[in-house]
């Protein structure tokens, strides 16, 4: 693995998205998990490299240029997602820690945060947390699509497993941060089980969980070709089964109103409807009381 300091004049990015927030800070580009469908790989070929596992930059004054960023006139105190293209919580956070300076410029700022993330690294920072969540409103997505370790370490082999990410959610809940799953990306014939999605319902239920979002893989662009050689080299027999789903970026409509059935009957069957809104700025300023979830 190759490490790059660099400096970042600014690190707050705004993206036009339906889902989360539209603002992003990404403390590191590329991302050591190595998950075979992580469509943010192709992002590092605007820094002219193609690995974006094995050639990490670290912004290592991010802390910096965030305060300096949240001073503008013009910042509204939207909530920001950690991260956009990168996890931050990925193994490099534990020798670099920036994420503590990070969180206490949002504590700095009564700024609100959401964080996503496929590591347990987060329980380091938690009391951290717990403080900023006393003044401007965190939410923890712990994303989580597969419960067999056998599986999961082939397609995210650098996280954690997901039962011990999965664990997190009662901790977090225990120091009265709003906390959810991402149950994506559902892979087909891979993790779209019954069984599996069940397990995860379950986990989440018992784990206290405020949300479950669950997704099925896209494959836009390069992700396509990458994603398929992944699964040629590791699960040999599915890929004849997975290419025909997918004649574009999304997959077929009747397996995807399969799934969603499949989904409704867990969510009747966990008595688990909620949702995760989107974490804007309207949303917090039209209700200070920050119920971000409905049935
Ligand atoms: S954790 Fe996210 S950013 Fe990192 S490799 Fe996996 S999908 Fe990509």
């Amino acid at each position: 693995m190759r490490i790059k300091e660099i400096s970042a004049k600014s690190v707050l990015h705004y993206h036009d998205r339906a889902f989360s927030t539209n603002w992003d800070i990404n403390p590191y580009r590329g991302c050591a998990h190595k998950c075979i469908y992580c469509f943010a790989q192709y992002s590092h070929k605007y820094l002219d490299s193609n690995e974006f596992f094995d050639d990490l930059l670290v912004k290592t004054n991010v802390a910096e240029a965030l305060d300096t960023d949240f001073s503008k006139r013009n910042w509204q105190g939207c909530p920001v997602n950690l991260c956009g293209v990168t996890d931050p919580y990925q193994p490099i956070e534990k020798q670099y820690k920036l994420m503590p300076r990070i969180i206490e410029t949002f504590m700095c700022h009564k700024n609100p945060m959401v964080i996503t993330t496929k590591s347990t690294l987060l329980l380091r920072d938690l009391d951290l947390l717990a403080e900023l969540n006393k003044v401007a409103y965190v939410n923890i997505q712990i994303s989580a699509s597969v419960i067999d370790e056998s599986i999961r370490s082939k397609i995210e082999p650098n996280a954690s497993p997901t039962i011990e990410r999965l664990a997190m959610l009662k901790e977090i809940t225990n120091r009265g941060i709003d906390t959810g799953v991402l149950m994506m990306p559902i892979i087909p014939f891979l993790t779209d089980n019954i069984e599996n999605l069940d397990a995860i319902f379950r986990f989440a239920k018992n784990n206290d969980a405020r949300n479950i979002i669950p997704a099925i893989i896209h494959l836009r662009g390069e992700t396509k070709k990458c994603f398929y050689e992944h699964i040629q080299n590791l699960f040999p027999d599915l890929l004849q089964k997975i290419t025909p789903l997918f004649k574009g970026a999304y997959v077929d409509k009747s397996y995807a109103e399969k799934f969603q059935r499949n989904i409704m009957q867990l969510r009747k069957k966990y008595n688990f409807y909620n949702k995760m809104h989107r974490c804007s700025c309207e949303a917090l300023h039209k209700e200070p009381q920050l119920n971000l979830f409905s049935r």
